[in-house]
């Protein structure tokens, strides 16, 4: 753990072997092992339950795994927790702050948690807070309080940022304008751990993605290589003007599965699929109506190696 480069600096800003947490007789994560990069956007993808708050609580040194290793740039998370806080900047629930104080005094009482904080005014200008400056907390919308989070996690200048569902509850515009600000940040070179939901926004930003599934790693890439290991390739859905025998696709060279899902078809494959089974279907006298087009995506990815979907919550929950 914890090996420097030929640089002389850490090949890996965080490293995670084999860890475990159980809260009572519920396991919440169940030996995970990855790697963070230096400097990249890596993302903690799975559904709701799946052990990604803990994992990153286990990192930043607020939980105390029950077995497994963890270095943060040479960092034991237990041992170095004052040192720690001086290099991971830890993104806090909305909810932790308190409302009568004003964004200004917030920042400034944050400020004075570090040696070498970072320049509150420029911050608050990058995040577009700087005429919020004496505004009350309880007074920003949700998009202007997650802003204030994503000031709070960087103060003190840190190396690592880890962000926890960033962009829950926000509405699309406050979404995108988030995702670009991480995009601002990580290019001053803060290494980023971005746990979330949404597959999009992973898609979106992440260089590297590990799907968290039930206290497990299901897979771990770039979102290209994920969805190209789940099988790739491209989909069609539609729904037909009749039925229709499904061997009639699925011995076309160009299927690899079809699934009814209601009065709608799911055909996957690859190469040219949308024109065999378009043709195949009217050369059969059906047509396809309402037809959808798609490569695979994380989602698929997903589904793929679990056999779940990333928000069917009924499904994941129950073990
Ligand atoms: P995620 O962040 O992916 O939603 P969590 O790490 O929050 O997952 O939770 C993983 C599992 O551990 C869930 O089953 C959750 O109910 C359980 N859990 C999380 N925190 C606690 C806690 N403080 N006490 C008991 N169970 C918990």
């Amino acid at each position: 753990m914890g090996a420097r480069s030929q640089r002389g600096e850490w090949a890996y800003a965080i490293e995670v072997a084999h860890l475990r947490k159980s809260y009572g007789d519920t396991v919440a994560v169940d030996d995970i092992s990855f790697s963070v990069t230096d400097g990249e956007i890596f993302g903690i993808l799975g559904p709701n339950g799946a052990g990604k708050t803990t994992t990153v609580e286990c990192i930043v040194g607020l939980r105390v795994p029950d077995a497994g290793k963890i270095s943060v740039m040479g960092l034991d998370p237990q041992i170095d927790r004052e040192l720690l806080h001086t290099i991971v900047g830890v993104q806090l629930q909305a909810s932790a702050l308190p409302a009568k104080l004003r964004v200004g005094e917030i920042l400034d009482l944050y400020r004075s948690f570090y040696r070498d904080p970072a320049d509150v005014e420029e911050l608050i200008d990058v995040l577009g807070l700087a005429d919020k400056r004496n505004d009350y907390y309880r007074s920003l919308s949700g998009g202007q309080k997650q802003r204030l989070s994503i000031a709070l996690a960087l103060v003190g200048r840190p190396k690592i940022a880890v962000l926890d569902e960033l962009t829950t509850g926000l509405d699309p515009q406050a979404r995108r304008d988030t995702w670009g600000l991480i995009e601002e940040i990580h290019e001053r070179g803060v290494t980023i751990v971005l746990v979330t939901h949404y597959m999009d926004e992973a898609e979106r930003l992440c260089d590297r993605v590990a799907l968290f599934d039930r206290g497990r790693i299901a897979a771990i890439g770039s979102p290209r290589e994920l969805a190209e290991q789940a099988g790739g390739g491209k989909h069609v859905r539609f729904v037909p003007s009749a039925p229709f025998d499904d061997r009639l696709l699925s011995e076309l060279p160009e299927v690899r599965s079809i699934e009814h899902q209601g009065d709608h078809v799911l055909v996957t494959g690859s190469g040219e699929l949308v024109n065999a089974v378009i043709l195949t279907l009217t050369a059969a006298g059906v047509t396809a109506h309402d037809v959808q087009l798609g490569s695979a995506t994380l989602e698929d990815a997903f589904v793929r190696l679990t056999g779940r979907h990333l928000h069917d919550e009924d499904q994941v929950v129950q073990r």
